[in-house]
């Protein structure tokens, strides 16, 4: 069955009757934070520093719809510090988008360029707007009027967004014309890095499509190795399939593990034989992009998506989807976080109390940031480099992230999450020592 876009809403409207009203994002952060940083001892003067976000801009703008009516927007972007280099992190188009989402979301992102040691800060943006109510027109003329709103604002030396839910190559495309056209026409030609996750052709890299799920696989695999645990033959379940979860997943499959079930805004399904992630991503293409309605799995609900038994779960969607609530129910060996704060610090204690281990967010999802990084240099040097040379350099610098993280610990005899924690935080504190505050 073809979705067409009456189905996807109905779908869509059906799903957010069931959220309930949304926890604070930020809370996580904060608690994450402190916990972290009581353990390290962190300078109380840096502290201060880290525990806020520099700056926050929201916009109100107006856009013209297919109709000729005018509809106001809603944008925000959230840079949280810039002590290692320029604000660095994605925008998401989502109706849950709003200051304190982006906020949590910005600070993570300072956290994760810190643990692989990425010359950039964090930052982290995005429209509060269902995309799936608008025409392609109205989404490339709301992404060019945000992108006017947001002006020097944003830059390629100064702060560089890249895709997140809901936004992929073809909007960092009106992105980066947009910002250009704004530019002097001598300055265009030079800026074209203001953007990363961009089409191929307009100046992206190769093997940035599947960065971020290539990350969360390459760390699945140290886990691995550390556990004597083959994944020829795991089982896993993944929330989300859009750019990081169905990623991942197809490259799971080539370590031969397979996928269980899987969920996304339109529903979960479970085969227990195994899902093939290439035969659905193929399926999804021509269903509006939705997984709904997969002939070879049967239909199940969101609570058995997360009390299926299996050795891997990787929540690649939203934040806050294992709390004190669900944590009970989740049957994993490992979680493996795709998506930016799926756990939520109650969860995050349950998991530990039973044995699960965690690969956080911060550390497992950062090869999405890792690979921008490789486009900002590409385009600044106008290099293409090879996807044998990016894969590389990728995995060599999240296994280092990965094994920081691991033996920090060890050594404070903490979670992984609050070891990344440390590991970032650590950092920074060596960083504003060294500069000092002006004046
Ligand atoms: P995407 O828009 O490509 O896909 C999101 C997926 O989640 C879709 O399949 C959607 O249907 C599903 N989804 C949304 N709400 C859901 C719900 N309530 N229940 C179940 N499924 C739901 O987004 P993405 O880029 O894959 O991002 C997913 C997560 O990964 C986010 O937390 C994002 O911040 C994080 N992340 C993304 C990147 C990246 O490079 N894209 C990098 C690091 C982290």
């Amino acid at each position: 069955m073809k979705a067409s876009r009456a189905n996807v809403e109905r779908t869509l409207n059906v799903r957010e009757i069931g959220v309930k009203k949304k926890a604070s994002v930020y809370d996580n952060v904060t608690r994450q934070f402190n916990k972290a940083a009581d353990l390290v001892n962190l300078d109380p003067d840096i502290r201060k520093i880290l525990g806020m976000t520099t700056n926050e801009i929201t916009v109100h703008f107006p856009v013209r719809m297919d109709d000729g009516r005018i509809e106001m927007f809603t944008g925000y972007r959230v840079q949280h510090n810039n002590a290692l280099g320029p604000f660095k992190g994605g925008l998401r188009f989502h109706p849950s988008v709003d200051i304190d989402e982006v906020r949590a979301l910005a600070t993570w992102m300072t956290w994760k360029s810190a643990i692989t040691n990425i010359p950039f800060g964090g930052a982290k943006g995005g429209i509060q707007l269902d995309p799936f109510k608008y025409s392609i027109s109205e989404l490339e003329r709301i992404t060019r009027r945000f992108t006017f709103a947001l002006g020097n604002n944003i830059g390629p030396e100064y702060d560089i967004p890249a895709p997140d839910v809901n936004t992929n190559p073809q909007i960092m495309a009106w992105i980066m014309d947009t910002y250009l056209s704004t530019m002097p026409p001598n300055e265009r030609q030079r800026c074209t890095h203001v953007v990363t996750g961009k089409p191929i052709e307009s100046g992206g890299s190769v093997g940035r499509d599947k960065a971020t799920g290539q990350g969360v696989v390459f760390t699945i695999e140290e886990w691995a190795k550390d556990h004597g645990f083959s994944l020829d033959g795991a089982t896993y379940l993944v929330q989300g399939f859009g750019n990081v979860g169905s990623w991942a997943a197809r490259i799971l499959k080539q370590k031969g593990s397979k996928l269980v079930a899987v969920e996304d805004v339109s529903g979960a399904i479970l085969n227990l034989k195994s899902i093939d992630p290439d035969e659905l991503i193929n399926y999804a293409k021509n269903n509006g992009g939705l997984i709904s309605g997969y002939p070879n799995a049967e239909p199940i609900e969101h609570d058995i998506l997360l009390q299926t038994q299996a050795d891997i779960f990787i929540p690649a969607a939203m934040e806050n989807q294992i709390t004190a609530d669900t944590a009970a129910w989740i049957s994993v060996k490992l979680v493996a976080e795709g998506a930016n704060g799926p756990t939520d610090p109650d969860g995050d204690m349950n998991l530990r109390e039973r044995g699960i281990d965690v690969i956080p967010d911060i550390l497992c999802n950062s090869g999405g940031v890792i690979v921008s990084y490789f486009e900002w240099l590409q385009n600044k040097r106008s290099e293409f480099w090879e996807l044998e040379e990016i894969d590389c350099k990728l995995h060599k610098k999240i296994v280092s992230a990965y094994t920081k993280v691991r033996d920090t610990a060890k050594e404070f005899s903490t979670d992984w999450r609050t070891a990344a924690y440390i590991v970032a935080l650590s950092c920074l504190e060596r960083v504003y020592k060294e500069r000092g505050i002006f004046p």
